[in-house]
């Protein structure tokens, strides 16, 4: 184990991302909310108990009930709190194969209503394995299991990625959200609302140096292409409606989504009519996004 150092400027739980790779957005996201948490919590005179793992993500530092069942251990602790009347802050930070994995865990978890928050990085991979694929790899994206990147059907016709922070709205959250580190004052004020409308849950995009393969000074760059784009559209849905936080640009997506494109080994392989997939694709999924704003938009939007 790593030692951790506590003073007045450096507390211990800015280790969360001990172990994880120099740039890795998963790294600084974890790093954020665990900030939010604590100060939320300080201010309230208590301290946040956080359940946790992911690639790399707080392997030294945060509370582990095993592979897929952190919700369901935040239920039992929650509980038990109760009980005993105990007011603590409960958050989950892990990774999307957590989500495949426990999906029955985190969705029950939510139908039954106890107040916590659970933040997902995504990296689209089981990074810490080797970069398999789970349910939010993207469409066409090569990874160690699949080096075509042909995803879903035997036939090649690709699958599109799970989209679990829509999922788990009709499962009982009170907010749920997209979020990303590159649009930093709206992933901020997302996180806070999730700790103020629970359950809620946030599922932050954090592209993976080595496994999507660029350069670890690009990882702002790409993520922000990717939100921009549109491949990851940045939305929340709470009491007040569902909003997007970024609009769609339909002028400008085919211009970023290719240097998205470009940017990544993951996607070496794509031909041309891949990348008219892809498009398709992101302009489906922005299509269901505005669908979504119409039909169950309120008057209180925020602003990326
Ligand atoms: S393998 Fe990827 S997700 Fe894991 S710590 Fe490294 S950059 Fe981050």
């Amino acid at each position: 184990m790593k030692m951790m150092l506590e003073t007045d400027s450096q507390h211990a739980y800015r280790n969360i991302d001990s172990g994880q790779c120099p740039g890795c957005p998963s790294n600084l996201a974890a790093k954020l909310v665990m900030q939010i948490v604590y100060q939320a919590a300080d201010r309230e005179g208590v301290e946040p108990i956080i359940f946790g793992q992911g690639c790399g993500i707080g392997r030294d530092l945060l509370q582990r009930s095993g592979i897929g069942t952190h919700d369901s251990a935040c239920v039992g602790l929650l509980a038990a709190m109760e009980m005993r009347g105990i007011h603590r802050p409960v958050v989950v930070i892990d990774g999307d194969g957590q989500i495949d994995m426990g999906f029955d865990d985190f969705s029950g978890a939510f139908q039954q209503g106890h107040p916590y928050m659970h933040v997902v990085c995504d990296n689209q991979g089981l990074s810490a394995s080797g970069s398999h694929a789970t349910g939010m790899t993207d469409l066409l994206a090569r990874v160690s299991s699949r080096p075509k990147g042909r995803l879903g059907k035997p036939d090649g016709r690709g699958a599109v990625r799970k989209q679990p922070a829509m999922m788990i709205k009709f499962s009982g959250a009170a907010y749920t959200a997209t979020a990303a580190v590159s649009h930093l004052p709206d992933f901020i004020q997302k996180v806070e609302r999730g700790l103020s409308e629970m359950p809620s849950f946030i599922q932050v995009f954090t592209p993976c140096n080595v496994n999507w393969g660029y350069d670890d000074d690009q990882s702002v760059t790409i993520t922000r292409l990717g939100v921009t784009s549109g491949i990851w559209p940045l939305w929340e849905w709470g009491e007040d409606g569902f909003h997007r936080s970024l609009p769609f640009s339909h002028n400008n997506f085919r211009k970023r989504l290719g240097e998205y494109v470009r940017g990544q080994r993951r996607y070496a392989h794509l031909a041309q009519a891949d990348m008219a997939a892809i498009e398709e694709y992101v302009l489906r999924l922005n299509d269901l996004v505005d669908r979504l704003e119409r039909g169950f938009g309120g008057s209180n939007p925020s602003s990326a």
